[in-house]
């Protein structure tokens, strides 16, 4: 399920005020340095410039580029099955993906509720989503904002129509006249915005503000986040550590980690969490994920001609069936011809 209102407003700040008033302490703005190994257990951590930090149970749950460092730091963590892990599962680097904000001044319907769109033959790969779609009309979108699109650049090499110029290397206005011209190009979108709105297409709607998060700083020399991110990918995904290790009070959470979701997302974030509580606590209980058999029986093909080089199960069965139709057709002449 989505979040029913802004991250922190709705969730993380209230989460945090309980945490501390049942005696959380808080070390924001600390890194994670090391962990301690003494006996096989984790005997305490150093945070910031040194600060040691005890605790019964450690769950490392920092981006996996943050936990290799911390694995790699003390070689005796390295042993275990699943930490070792962590080295292969970063080889890839960081992968870049942009998130922004586009508001309108006039509440604009979407089709279904909660729909979520993916503009895949955009050259940034940008998926939207209405926020006001989920959220109760209590909650606020800014001032005189009635609609607010949440969305993320999936792809940073390919060179946008507008510039000609990569995600990687636009200034923050160019990405921006990117990410408009190739929402605006999108032909599919405009047609279920005119359906759902009696009429009136994408461009009937004034944008009101567009804003990048700040987390991205952009330069000639490439952009950079905050925190470096990372992707689910053909290299990657087997690499995902399990959330128990061989310590017994170290365990491991995040989008990363093995999760039925399977992608790196809020859902893999906290299936992983759950599965992580659920090594200290028993009775957690984790939800598996609902999969029809078909999609699992797809999903098993496309796993096997993936192994062996070939394309996608769709194109594979879709280059059967204009094989069989020609095949059928030619042989349906010959039989005219004799
Ligand atoms: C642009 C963008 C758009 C996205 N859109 C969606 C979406 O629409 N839907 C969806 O489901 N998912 C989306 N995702 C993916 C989703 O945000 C992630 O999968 C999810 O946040 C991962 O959660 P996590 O807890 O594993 O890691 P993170 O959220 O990355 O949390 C890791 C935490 O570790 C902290 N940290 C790092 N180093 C240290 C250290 N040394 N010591 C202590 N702490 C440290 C970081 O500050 C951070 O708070 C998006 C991601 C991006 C980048």
């Amino acid at each position: 399920m989505l979040l029913r209102g802004p991250s922190n407003e709705w969730w993380f700040d209230r989460w945090v005020a309980d945490l501390g008033r049942r005696g959380v302490a808080f070390h924001w703005e600390t890194p994670l340095h090391q962990l301690h190994v003494d006996g096989g257990r984790i005997s305490g951590a150093t945070v910031g410039a040194g600060t040691p930090v005890e605790a019964d149970v450690y769950v490392l749950a920092t981006t996996p580029f943050a936990a290799a460092e911390v694995v790699a730091r003390t070689p005796e963590l390295e042993r275990d099955e699943q930490l070792a892990k962590f080295r292969p599962l970063v080889q890839d680097g960081p992968h870049t993906q942009v998130s922004f904000r586009i508001a309108f001044d006039e509440r604009m319907a979407w089709p279904r509720e909660r729909t979520a769109i993916a503009l895949t033959d955009s050259a940034f790969n940008i998926t939207l989503f209405a926020n006001e779609q989920a959220w109760p009309a209590s909650v606020d979108l800014g001032r005189g904002v009635r609609s607010l699109w949440t969305g993320t650049a999936c792809v940073s090499t390919v060179p946008g129509p507008v510039h000609g110029k990569p995600l990687r290397t636009c200034t923050e206005d160019e990405f921006l006249d990117e990410v408009l011209a190739q929402i605006y190009a999108s032909d599919a979108l405009d047609l279920m915005i005119l359906e759902a709105n009696g009429g009136r297409g994408l461009r009937d709607f004034p944008v009101l503000r567009t804003e990048v998060w700040p987390e991205w700083h952009f330069s000639p020399d490439g952009i950079a986040p905050d925190q470096p991110k990372w992707v689910t990918t053909t290299n990657t995904r087997a690499h995902r550590p399990a959330q128990a290790t061989s310590v017994p009070n170290l365990v491991l959470a995040g989008a990363h980690t093995e999760t039925e979701a399977d992608i790196w997302s809020i859902e893999g974030a906290v299936e992983s969490g759950r599965r992580a509580a659920r090594v200290v606590e028993p009775d957690v209980v984790v939800q598996p994920q609902h999969k029809p058999l078909l999609l699992r029986a797809t999903a098993r093909l496309d796993d096997a001609l993936y192994a062996r080089g070939l394309p996608h199960a769709l194109h594979v069965l879709g280059a059967a069936t204009v094989a069989g139709l020609a095949l059928g057709f030619s042989r349906m002449r010959s039989g005219r011809a004799t």
